[in-house]
C-alpha cells in the first residue's frame, strides 16, 4: 500500500483516536486494572429529593455512551497495530485488499466492501 496513503489513514485514525478519548474522559474514568477500559462516571447531580433518580438515568446514558465510544476506540487501536504490523488494509474475511476509498471514509474498517455485502452481520470479534 502507498506510504503516503497509510500516512493520511494514520493521522486521520490519531485524529479519531483523541476525540474518542476526549469524549470519554466526559463521562468515565479510565480503569486502573484494565488496560484500555473505561468505566462510566456516576453522576453527582445533588441530594435533592429526585436526585437520586435523576443521577440513575444519567448513569445509564453515561454507561451506553461509554460502551459505544469505547468500541469505536477499540476499532481504532486495531486499525493502528495493523499499519504497525504492516496487514493494514487487508480483508479478514477474503483477505484481499480492502478499497482505498473505503479506508478514507472508514480508516478502521476490517472487512472489503465486497464481503460487507455478502457476510451477515458480524458479532463483535476481539
Ligand atoms: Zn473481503
Amino acid at each position: 500500500m502507498d506510504k503516503n496513503f497509510i500516512e493520511k489513514i494514520k493521522k486521520s485514525l490519531f485524529e479519531e483516536k483523541e476525540k474518542l478519548e476526549k469524549k470519554l474522559n466526559e463521562i468515565a474514568i479510565k480503569s486502573k486494572d484494565i488496560k484500555d477500559d473505561y468505566n462510566a462516571i456516576f453522576p453527582n447531580i445533588g441530594n435533592e429529593e429526585g436526585d437520586n433518580a435523576l443521577e440513575i438515568e444519567e448513569f445509564e446514558e453515561n454507561i451506553g455512551v461509554e460502551n459505544s465510544l469505547e468500541i469505536s476506540l477499540q476499532q481504532i487501536y486495531r486499525a493502528l497495530k495493523k499499519i504497525k504490523e504492516n496487514k493494514f488494509g487487508i480483508c479478514e474475511k477474503c483477505g484481499k485488499k480492502i478499497e482505498e476509498k473505503r479506508l478514507l471514509i472508514f480508516p478502521a474498517a476490517i472487512i472489503c466492501q465486497k464481503c460487507i455485502k455478502t457476510a451477515k452481520p458480524l458479532a463483535s470479534s476481539n
